[in-house]
């Protein structure tokens, strides 16, 4: 793994992530350890460890270093676990599920993303990802059940193909709401109850998609 920019990684975790209260261990160790400025393009590398979202082409960001460590801390990924994440992006989301020590099976819709998360991935010397690219918002049932399923796109409602790729004990983390605001969902299945909780407010890109909002012009 690149170990460079360590010192601007350390200052990221303490000033913006474990200062507003995340403490899993594997996740702030994740957070320290993926080389965040390999996920982000050229023309943004001063600002790959700053404290909010930057863009990634095709219209599309890679999330604030603290929403992507919370969404994790929800998700609680035990190593070994299988996790699906809805919405690629940059591939830095599914590096630090990875690093976390799941294995990720991660859906892009737009191709061009996908390869460059590929790539970023690659760069990374991150193994355990699988990045498809297709319309999330249907599920991937070749490898369901999920333990995890993270969706990093704002949806109107959980897509319910994915409520049903949850395995018991299975928690997924998605932002629902409308495309301008979303509260932070948490849903746990215990076989075949669902506990909803909710955790604030977030801002995140549509999710776009059959059981997601329409493509503009559909
Ligand atoms: N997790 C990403 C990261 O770590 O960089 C950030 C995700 S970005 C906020 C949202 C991504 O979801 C975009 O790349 C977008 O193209 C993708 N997306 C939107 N609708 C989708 C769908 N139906 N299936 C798969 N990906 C989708």
């Amino acid at each position: 793994m690149d170990t460079s920019r360590a010192p601007e990684r350390e200052h990221m975790v303490r000033t913006q992530i474990q200062a507003r209260g995340v403490s899993n261990p594997r996740v702030l160790d994740a957070m320290r350890t993926v080389p965040r400025h390999l996920f982000v393009p050229q023309t943004c590398q001063r600002e790959a460890y700053a404290d909010y979202p930057l863009p990634i082409g095709s219209g599309q960001t890679i999330s604030q270093p603290y929403i992507v460590a919370v969404m994790t801390e929800l998700l609680s990924p035990n190593p070994s676990d299988l996790v699906l994440e809805i919405g690629t992006g940059s591939g830095y989301q599914a590096a630090i599920l990875a690093t976390c020590g799941a294995d990720v099976v991660s859906i892009e819709r737009i191709e061009e993303v996908a390869a460059q998360a590929r790539q970023n991935l690659l760069n990374a010397g991150i193994k355990n990802v699988r990045i498809i690219t297709s319309d999330g918002t249907v599920g991937y049932t070749d490898m369901s059940p999920y333990d995890g399923i993270l969706i990093t796109a704002g949806t109107p409602e959980i897509p319910c193909p994915l409520i049903n790729e949850l395995a018991p004990g299975g928690r997924l983390v998605a932002p629902v709401g409308d495309q301008n605001i979303q509260e932070l969902i948490r849903i746990t299945r215990l076989n075949n109850e669902f506990i909803t909780e909710k955790f604030g407010a977030v801002r995140f890109v549509p999710l776009i998609g059959e059981y997601g909002w329409k493509e503009e012009g559909e």
